[in-house]
Parts: C-alpha cells; sequence; structure tokens
C-alpha cells in the first residue's frame, strides 16, 4: 500500500473515534517500514498475535511504542514477551492466567492482562465463556493472581454478515464488563479495558460501548500471509 495513504487512512480513522475509544494499530504480517509510517503519524499502540515476530519487531522500532499481544499465547512463550508487553489481551483459560502469574512473580511484575470471553456463535475461537469469567471473580481470593493487573475483557464477535447479531455480541460483553467492574471493583480497580471490534464492525463495537479496538487491515491494507 502507499505510504501516504497509510497516514491518511490512520488520520481519517482516529479523527472518527470518540474520546474514551484508544485505537491499537494490528501490525501482524505488515513490514517494519509499515509501523514506522504510522508512528511517525503519531500511532503508539501496536499489536500483533505472534511472539516471534513480536520479538523480532520490537527490537527494530521505537521503544516508545506499547506493544499489544492480541493472539493466542502458549505458555511456554511468555517468558519472551513478560517484561516489555504492555498488555496481553487474550488470556484465554486459566492455565494460560496461573502461568503468566507465576512468570510475574518470577520477574516481579505485574503483568497487565485481559481476559477473552467467548461471545461468538461458533466454535473456533479461544476464550472463558461469560459463566466461567463471572465464576473465576467469584471464586478467587484478592491475592490468588497478585502479578496480574486484571485490565478488562477482550473479545471478537462471529465472523458473519450479520450486523444485528454482531452487535447484540458486544452489548453482551459490554454488560459482562460493567458487571465484574461493578460487582469486583475491590479486587480490579484497574479494570478499564473492553477490547472489541475490528476494521469490518468497529462501529458497532464503539456503539455498544467498546473503549479499545483493534484494526489492522482498514489502516495497513490486506496481509499477506
Ligand atoms: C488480526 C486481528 C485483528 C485485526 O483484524 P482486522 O480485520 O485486520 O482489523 C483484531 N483482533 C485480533 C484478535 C486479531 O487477531
Amino acid at each position: 500500500m502507499n505510504t501516504s495513504r497509510l497516514t491518511e487512512r490512520l488520520h481519517t480513522l482516529v479523527n472518527q473515534l470518540p474520546k474514551h475509544v484508544q485505537l491499537v494499530a494490528v501490525s501482524k504480517f505488515h513490514p517494519i517500514e509499515q509501523i514506522m509510517e504510522a508512528y511517525r503519524a503519531g500511532q503508539r499502540q501496536f499489536g500483533e498475535s505472534r511472539v516471534q515476530e513480536l520479538c523480532s519487531k520490537v527490537t527494530q522500532l521505537p521503544n516508545d511504542i506499547e506493544w499489544h499481544f492480541i493472539g493466542h499465547l502458549q505458555t511456554n512463550k511468555i517468558k519472551q514477551i513478560s517484561s516489555f508487553v504492555s498488555l496481553i489481551e487474550a488470556v484465554d483459560s486459566l492455565r494460560l492466567l496461573q502461568a503468566i502469574n507465576k512468570e510475574g512473580e518470577r520477574i516481579n511484575r505485574r503483568i497487565p492482562c485481559l481476559l477473552q470471553v467467548y461471545i461468538a456463535k461458533e466454535d473456533t475461537k479461544y476464550g472463558f465463556l461469560p459463566e466461567e469469567c463471572r465464576s473465576l471473580f467469584e471464586s478467587v481470593t484478592i491475592d490468588a493472581f497478585p502479578y496480574i493487573q486484571f485490565k478488562g475483557l477482550m473479545g471478537m464477535a462471529t465472523f458473519t454478515e450479520d450486523r444485528v447479531q454482531i452487535k447484540a455480541e458486544f452489548e453482551q460483553l459490554r454488560a459482562l464488563y460493567d458487571e465484574i467492574r461493578q460487582k469486583h471493583a475491590a479486587f480490579v480497580p484497574d479494570f478499564s479495558v473492553c477490547s472489541m471490534g475490528m476494521s469490518s464492525d468497529y462501529d458497532l463495537a464503539i456503539e455498544a460501548g467498546s473503549t479499545l479496538i483493534r484494526v489492522g487491515t482498514a489502516i495497513f491494507g490486506h496481509r499477506s500471509y
């Protein structure tokens, strides 16, 4: 993609966003030069979904970038990103949460995490069911995860053209986010992120109360895998 168009797309998008909505530019599979273009246009939060790719990019790019890990994270790779990652967005199992907590203890860092909630009506996506998410917060004691900073929830809607369904799924996630934030405020004082919305559906996500959208294609163009 022509880089001046990249800057133009990014600015158009950023200018549309309400003040309470943050943008993560999803740079997976896109080269360093395009990320630098977005960086020069003012973007500082980027999202990657593969550990190896993220680690290679980190060394080549400015160190004031905030990196979000948005993919499925394998427990044996946590330590490669634990010291610098700004937010692990897709903690999708109790086992992973426990492993991140243990790594946080090892490096003495409270690692910022979102729990990925399974809101889609399909069986290909990872995450906690809403009731599992609820019971996690009901059952854990205040010091079960001292090295996790619970920052909020993340979810992906069903891959469908049905915008009514997509919006309903986002509303469901936002309602769960509000519920947990209110009920467990003492346990999760930093709960402030409801991450939902990608290139095709961020408008619906914002209407439903997203506070953070993860947009790749609409900024960088199509990915070549
Ligand atoms: C790739 C990806 C995105 C960005 O998708 P686009 O359709 O390119 O905007 C957002 N969230 C997650 C979890 C992703 O893996």
